[in-house]
């Protein structure tokens, strides 16, 4: 898929709208649009990687960048104490439907587990 279709690509360049969590130069954190738990956001690289198997070793830094800004966003949205779950579906088993990396951020309520 190019950019030019990718979903979150559009949201990064605003041509839709998003409930903005965070950005900077190299990432956007925003709302959910169908919030699994009280608090459910999604952070995501603003360069287009369709998923994690596509991962360059050059990208590395970049990802470490991404958890480290949702650990802080998930503390500061008050998920510090009981903390939650990051989870980054990838391809068709993994239930991946929008084919740019996103790392979600589940909390405020006990997560089942194993997943469905
Ligand atoms: P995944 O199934 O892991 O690919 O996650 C894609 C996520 O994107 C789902 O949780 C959707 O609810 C969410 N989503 C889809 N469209 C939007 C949108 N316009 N704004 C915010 N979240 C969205
Ligand atoms: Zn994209």
């Amino acid at each position: 898929m190019s950019t030019n279709d990718c979903l979150f690509c559009k949201i990064i360049a605003g041509e839709i709208p998003s409930k903005k969590l965070y950005e900077d130069d190299e990432m956007l954190a925003f709302y959910d649009i169908n919030p699994m738990a009280p608090l459910h956001f999604l952070i995501i690289p603003k360069k287009h990687i369709e998923n994690l198997m596509e991962l360059d070793v050059s990208d590395s830094g970049l990802i470490g960048k991404l958890f480290y800004k949702a650990q802080e966003l998930a503390k500061e949205q008050g998920c510090e104490q009981k903390g939650g779950r990051f989870v980054i579906n990838t391809k068709t088993d993994g239930g991946q439907t929008v084919d740019h990396l996103h790392i979600h951020f589940l909390g405020g309520r006990a997560l089942g587990w194993p997943p469905g």
